[in-house]
């Protein structure tokens, strides 16, 4: 396991670099994956050998180009096990896609009255948009709370359900706590009473292999930069029916079939919701990625990060004065730590961490509810990667209590 780290560390460069004169330590990762270079590479020589645009000409460049951007989507819909590449929308992100079902299919299908259910730990991108559209259709949001160890209530979940249910929109894993919710379970249990699910798969693509069969989502959405592809490419997955029944709601070039001066027909899904000139080169990146994960195998991905948390998680709980919220076992934390120091501001710890060279986030993580349901405005977070090593986690602790120290020193 270490001989494939060391060697896979030199695909990210950026991993030598160092900053404020120390070795970086990136524990950033849930906000952002490090790119590799056999993606940047791919991408590169897209635009040296074979760049054009995309559906619109019949010469030989532009049929290269588009036999790479659809033989990606076929790659995504592999890497998901979705039933047909048909179903794999490309957008700019998870955000774009969570709008883009909001504002399709919510309209479609929500009604005054009717009941959107989400979970108290979203996202700001899985929650805005369905807080928007309950208030255009005079609908109801509602929330499912935390149980006391920080995870989801599931028989909140249950109660909550009702037959007005038509949305249950959850994110598979919280970008804040580092629990993965049972997916498969809500969704036998949204179904059974006829709501549809939509999981923002943001924090869970890069980390556990995906089937959206097994788990019988209807939406799910992802971002490619959180795997590994640059930024401005993310997927939204839907299924086939689904997808067809949705109206697009950008207009333009590439989505339509046929256009009068009063009237205008679609392209068949997934193209009728890519109006314009896409982004090839984030979809060529997108499918390096895939390559790359896939390369590693996600199942050593997944070990390689339980492992590393194994080591990480009871070292930090043996740190006094320090408060980690979600689950206090390893079993159910993905690579994602959310905690505060006492009495030191979360933005003190992050800028004291990076004066030693190690980079986390600090602040509210886009997720204001579930900081107000913890009881705090922010906290500090470090989460981690397949490259990242146990050496890097004890240096993590060190400069932790370093910060600590300071502080505690400074306030006396
Ligand atoms: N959902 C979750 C759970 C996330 O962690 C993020 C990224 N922080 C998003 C949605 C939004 O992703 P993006 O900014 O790429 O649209």
């Amino acid at each position: 396991m270490t001989i494939k780290r060391e060697t896979l560390r030199k695909d990210f460069p950026i991993l030598d670099r160092k900053v404020n004169e120390e070795p970086l330590l990136y524990l950033d990762n849930a906000a952002t994956l490090q790119t590799p270079n056999q993606v940047l590479k791919k991408i590169t020589e897209f635009y040296q050998k074979s760049h054009a645009n995309v559906h619109r000409g019949v010469y030989t460049l532009a049929q290269e180009a588009t036999q790479a951007y659809e033989q990606v989507r076929e790659q995504v819909a592999a890497f998901i096990h979705a039933a047909n590449a048909h179903e794999i929308v490309y957008t700019r992100s998870t955000t774009e896609s969570l709008n883009l079902v909001a504002s399709s299919f919510g309209e479609l299908v929500v009604q005054e009255g009717d009941e959107i259910l989400l979970t108290i730990m979203e996202h700001h991108s899985n929650l805005i948009p369905w807080q928007q559209l309950a208030k255009r259709k005079k609908a109801i949001l509602k929330y499912v709370p935390l149980t006391v160890d920080q995870t989801l209530d599931v028989h909140a979940f249950k109660q909550q359900l009702t037959e007005k249910t038509k949305i249950v929109a959850l994110a598979q894993t919280s970008n804040v706590l580092g629990v993965t919710n049972p997916v498969k379970k809500l969704v036998e249990l949204a179904h059974q009473q006829h709501a549809y699910v939509v999981v923002d798969a943001a924090q869970t693509v890069a980390h556990h292999a995906l089937d959206v069969q097994d788990l019988n989502v209807d939406f799910l959405a992802f971002s490619g930069h959180k795997m590994g592809a640059p930024t401005g490419i993310g997927v939204l997955y839907g299924k086939s029916e689904l997808l067809k029944a949705m109206p697009p709601i950008q207009f333009g070039g590439e989505m339509i079939e046929n256009v009068t001066k009063t009237t205008a027909t679609w392209q068949p899904a997934p193209w009728k919701f890519e109006a314009g000139t896409p982004n090839i080169g984030g979809v060529i990146g997108l499918g390096a990625a895939i390559d790359y994960l896939n390369h590693l195998e996600m199942s050593w991905i997944a070990a390689t990060e339980k492992k590393l948390m194994m080591h990480l998680l009871p070292e930090l709980q043996k740190i006094e004065g320090l408060t980690i919220y979600g689950p206090q076992t390893v079993e159910r934390h993905e690579g994602i730590v959310t905690f505060n120091l006492a009495h030191i501001h979360p933005h003190d710890v992050a800028t004291g961490l990076d004066m030693l060279g190690v980079e986390v986030r600090a602040g509210h993580h886009c997720a204001q509810p579930l900081m107000a349901a913890l009881g705090v405005e922010s906290t500090v977070r470090a989460s981690l990667s397949f490259y990242n090593s146990i050496a890097e986690m004890d240096r993590f602790v060190y400069a932790l209590k370093m910060v600590k120290e300071f502080f505690n020193h400074e306030s006396e």
